[in-house]
């Protein structure tokens, strides 16, 4: 599952693909927002988004949930809620929540959490319907992540759309005609921990040589420090590489970009997406990144999806990879989305 680190984004943008579908608000929807929260193994975020996508009264605190207890969490939680709608403009028409973890088949909240023990079958619903009279959403992290890339990125109108967040961990969601897969856990599986290299290094959650563990920015770091022969972050190798002027960390991210390529590959022959979008910390290395992840792609699988296309006529014409389009707070957007979906207007 996903939990960017605080300092893990870069708020820049790509021209990532030829997407010409916008969202604008309409002078009659501008006053909607959502409150959307999203609960990471690191942080929690909070903030109110509009129909636009656009994130308002942004807030920050750390998600103190790793005890048995999660009693201090769950108060600052409601109580920066209550502020933030407290001085919320316009018609608030929900409350939705991002969350780390599994989520229970019911959407009540959190089953399965590794960095937030404390919240393990909290029913965060009923505590927001208890505090809030508003409506409830609540979706795990990486459904949350696609539903905002699908909505307001590189996702817009792709009939089956897979975005795989890369952070410090990472994993797919899967969207269908404008619909989350959700399969277990609230999502579409717990795609990280596919095994690229049986009896490479293990992940967190005890899988050896899985995605997560490569490619994540453990997997990250220990690339680069055999490379830099000394300590350097994650954070650090990807914005060189972004740069484009150290060789190494261009290197590091090329050998992440591989790995990337190998777990889409396998992926793509499971949920074959129309498109694959990559997002999170990580995919802000750019180009770099994508093309190497293209090329890896390409020599596993490019045969099977241009056969595939061949025979699938107007069902399948093959797939293509992108960087997402959105940046910062993913999260707390994509908690939101399903709230404000009645007043949104797409325009073409
Ligand atoms: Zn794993």
């Amino acid at each position: 599952m996903v939990s960017a680190r605080a300092q893990y984004s870069i708020i820049h943008h790509y021209a990532a693909n030829t997407c010409s579908t916008s969202v604008k608000l309409s002078s009659t929807m501008s006053k909607h927002v959502a409150l959307g929260f999203d609960i990471g193994g690191t942080n929690t975020k909070i903030g109110l988004v509009n129909a636009a996508g656009e994130i308002k009264d942004f807030r920050r605190f750390l998600t103190n949930a790793t005890g048995n207890d999660p009693s201090t969490f769950l108060q600052t939680l409601v109580e920066t809620i209550r502020e933030v709608l407290d001085h919320a403009q316009g018609e608030v028409v929900g409350i939705g929540m991002s969350l780390h973890g599994y989520a229970d088949d019911a959407r009540t909240g959190p089953i399965l959490c590794f960095n937030t023990p404390a919240l393990h079958g909290v029913n965060l619903r009923a505590l927001m319907e208890e505090n809030f009279d508003l409506p409830v959403s609540v979706n795990n992290d990486l459904t949350a992540h696609a539903l905002a890339e699908y909505y307001y990125g590189s996702g817009r109108g792709i009939r089956r759309f897979l975005c795989l967040a890369i952070g410090t961990g990472l994993g797919a969601g899967v969207i269908i005609n404008g619909e989350p897969l959700r399969y277990v856990g609230g999502c579409a599986g717990d795609t990280g921990h596919i095994i690229l290299e049986p009896g490479g290094p293990a992940c967190s959650s005890g899988c050896k040589g899985c995605a997560e563990a490569l490619c994540g920015v453990e997997g990250i770091e220990r690339l680069a420090h055999e490379q830099y022969e000394r300590d350097i972050t994650a954070y650090e190798v990807i914005a060189a590489a972004r740069k484009g002027d150290d060789p190494i960390a261009g290197e590091v991210m090329r050998q992440i970009g591989f790995y990337l390529g190998q777990t889409l590959a396998s992926l793509s022959v499971i949920y074959l997406p129309n498109r694959i979008a990559l997002t999170g910390g990580t995919a802000e290395a750019g180009p770099v990144l994508l093309e190497a992840c293209q090329q890896r792609f390409d020599e596993l699988v490019g045969g099977y999806h241009r056969s595939f296309a061949r025979m699938g006529g107007d069902y399948y014409a093959g797939t293509e990879i992108v960087l997402g389009q959105t940046r910062g707070e993913t999260g707390v957007l994509g908690a939101a989305v399903e709230l404000l979906l009645p007043y949104r207007e797409v325009t073409e």
